[in-house]
């Protein structure tokens, strides 16, 4: 790796990164996460040599619909958890891409108040490019925040398709954002998001109907008991705009940490995204194998004998399979 200072190509080894990110240099965090966004051959090596230093992150997911809040309220939780004295990182995701080119989240990132705060780095992260899209990069990309020593990882995500359930999938602690006015309470059924929340937060509660999306929520909540365990997920109002509700927020993430690290929830959830990140590497490796064959076992070949009924599907997959190297 190599960039540009003061006209002099400087070459960074991947251990100097690695202690640079483990000293707290936020230029060393950054350009770990761009190793994962560029899908950079020094990857590998990046990751062997953090793999020791992870699992110290809260990893803490807020996901919603667009408009909700999120930016407000992710901005409005990073002070909360300063004044109790951890180190943040804040990752938000695009999942849009490669549908809207990442324009979805664009400047999203309205952290002007923590900019200059060396106990807080924020990153977005298009997942743009990858194979196995927000399943593939984004718990590398949090595996670089947590092993930087970050005690919270926050990662924001829009509420678009499956992502909410994806950013479920890789924290430890999922935060559901809803607000007044944007028909939340009927989407919420529909979007699975009933299933996904360990803590619910109902913004926006200074405009009318906050009050009946809460009490929505509660009743579509207590008729779908699904919860491991006996963690009730609470439903929290809170005014991002001006950080009416945040501690309690706070409050209540560091109570489903404790909740969760007590039960065992958090060891059997890492071990779960352990596997799926296991399985998107290995889906992606594969993937990328496939791609390099040419000849018979090729996909295109293999479609076109399925398609025009040479072969079946199962017998295409087979050789398929059988082929890569
Ligand atoms: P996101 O798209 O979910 O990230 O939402 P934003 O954080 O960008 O907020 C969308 C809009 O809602 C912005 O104009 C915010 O200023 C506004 N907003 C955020 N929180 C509140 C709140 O608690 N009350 C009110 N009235 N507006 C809010």
């Amino acid at each position: 790796m190599t960039s540009q200072t003061g006209g002099r190509r400087r070459t960074a080894s991947v251990p100097d990164l690695v202690s640079g990110a483990r000293a707290g240099d936020p230029r060393a965090v950054a350009r770990l996460v761009s190793l994962v966004e560029d899908e950079s051959p020094w990857l590998r090596e990046a990751m062997a040599a953090l793999a020791p230093h992870a699992g110290r992150a809260h990893v803490v997911g807020i996901t919603g619909s667009p408009g909700v809040g999120k930016s407000t309220s992710t901005s409005a939780l990073v002070g909360a958890l300063r004044r109790a004295g951890k180190r943040v990182a804040v990752l938000a995701v695009d999942p849009s891409s490669p549908f809207s080119g990442g324009a979805l989240l664009g400047d999203r990132v309205r952290m002007a108040d923590h900019a200059t705060d060396p106990g807080v780095f924020i990153r977005s992260m298009a997942s743009r490019g990858h194979l196995g899209g927000l399943s593939w990069a984004t718990p590398q990309a949090v595996r670089v925040l947590d092993a930087a020593g970050y005690d919270v990882v926050l990662v924001e995500t829009v509420g678009v398709g499956q992502s909410e359930v994806e950013v479920a999938g890789l924290a430890d602690t999922t935060l559901v954002l809803l607000a007044p006015g944007m028909g939340d309470g009927i989407q919420a059924a529909k979007a699975g998001i009933l299933e996904i929340g360990d803590l619910y937060v109902v913004n926006k509660a200074d405009r009318d109907g906050a009050h009946q999306v809460r009490r929505d929520l509660r009743t579509m909540l207590s008729l779908g008991d699904r919860r491991e365990g006996d963690w009730k997920p609470p439903v929290l109002s809170t005014v991002a705009r001006t950080g009416e509700g945040i501690d309690e927020v706070a409050e209540q993430v560091r109570a489903h940490l404790e909740w969760s690290t007590s039960t065992g929830s958090l060891a059997a959830r890492r071990r779960r995204r352990a596997r799926r990140e296991v399985e998107a590497i290995a889906v992606a490796s594969l993937r990328g194998r496939w791609a390099g064959l040419h000849g018979h076992a090729s996909l295109d070949a293999l479609a076109e004998e399925v398609a025009d009924g040479r072969t079946d599907p199962y017998a295409a997959a087979d050789r398929l399979l059988d082929a890569v190297p």
